[in-house]
């Protein structure tokens, strides 16, 4: 059986004239692409759709069709009939407008976070769906509506990027279903792939070599740590955000059970990615012991006045307890 919304969801929406669409800050690809998709999927329906960011799209998701629509400052609030909260899973992931943009009524949200913390007024939370992008494609069938090809290239990209190309265990059956329908809608996997992972600068293969030198292992080589301290990023060019995707490396060895990636992105503001294998090893209670959040194999957090070696002293004890017992 299809996974369908809660009836409220689709019904709000398909009464609403203008819609604010809204995502996490330091939105990923699912993040944007869910945006961007229901955004494209609603215009279609004759809605006004407001699509809200704290700050310009990054230089890795310009890409996405319709990118450019996503706004910066905030919209006359109360002129909106609903609002859509897209793979958030905490309303402080809302970012620094969170309080303003959580009085538009309804407040509908969409999201498959494992730790979801709920907030607003409608939701429709499923962990067991890959990606947010995949959810809002069966929204759009639940609302009767077309998924345009740009739409479709959008909730594609969600769900690769999401899935790590259709490799973890969040991929399932619902996952290949909703992608085969978008293919045939015309997304040609290849360009989405090209666009996500044969895309990069000069300067993040810089940061990446220096990244990957300070490896270390720990207990026994199954924790891996790598870090990225600020001066790397003044000496190689790159963006913080360039480091998206470096945490797979370190997941990558065989003996590993947990990474971690800890970035300094500003001066005193450590950003933690983390991964995990195995149905067993459950990194998000990691994350969440930190003040963070995610899913069962990928979740991170982030700490202010702390340095790299300081917060690598801190969590390191809890890691090791973590893969003793996975
Ligand atoms: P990534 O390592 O790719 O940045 O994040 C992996 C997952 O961890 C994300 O999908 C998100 O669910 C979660 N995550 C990362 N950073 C934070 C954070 O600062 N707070 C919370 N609540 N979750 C985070
Ligand atoms: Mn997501």
């Amino acid at each position: 059986m299809t996974p369908s919304p809660p009836g409220e969801i689709a019904a709000t929406l398909k009464r609403s004239g203008r819609v604010l669409l809204l995502t996490h800050v330091h939105p990923d690809c699912d993040a944007l692409g869910s945006q961007l998709g229901l955004g494209q999927i609603l215009t279609g329906m004759g809605k006004e759709v407001h699509l809200y960011g704290e700050a310009e799209v990054s230089h890795l998701y310009d890409f996405l069709p319709g990118s450019e629509t996503v706004t910066v400052g905030l919209p006359d609030l109360p002129s909106f009939d609903c609002a859509v909260a897209l793979d958030c899973g905490d309303a402080y992931r809302l970012g620094r407008e969170m309080e303003s943009l959580l009085t538009v009524k309804p407040f509908l949200v969409i999201d498959h976070h494992a730790g979801h913390q709920f907030f607003g007024d409608l939701h429709w939370v499923d962990p067991a769906r890959s990606s947010t992008g995949e959810m809002v494609y069966d929204l759009a069938g639940a609302l009767g509506a077309e998924v345009s090809p740009e739409a479709a290239y959008c909730l594609y990209a969600a769900m690769v990027a999401d899935t790590g190309s259709f490799k973890y265990s969040s991929t399932s059956a619902d996952t290949f279903r909703v992608a085969r329908e978008l293919v045939l809608r015309g997304v040609k996997p290849a360009e989405v792939a090209g666009k996500l992972f044969d895309n990069y600068s000069l300067a993040r293969l810089r940061l990446f070599q220096r990244v990957l030198e300070t490896l270390q292992l720990h207990e026994n080589g199954r924790i891996a740590l790598i870090t990225a301290p600020r001066r790397l990023f003044a000496e190689t060019g790159a963006a913080p955000e360039d480091t998206e995707g470096f945490i797979n490396y370190p997941r990558s060895l065989q003996s590993v059970k947990a990474a971690v990636f800890l970035k300094e992105a500003e001066s005193g503001m450590v950003s933690v990615s983390m991964r995990s294998k195995g149905r067993d090893c459950d990194i998000s209670q990691v994350a969440t012991e930190f003040g963070g959040g995610g899913h069962r194999n990928a979740a991170g957090f982030k700490r202010f006045d702390t340095t790299i070696e300081g917060l690598a002293a801190e969590l390191l004890p809890v890691l090791a307890d973590l893969v003793r017992r996975c």
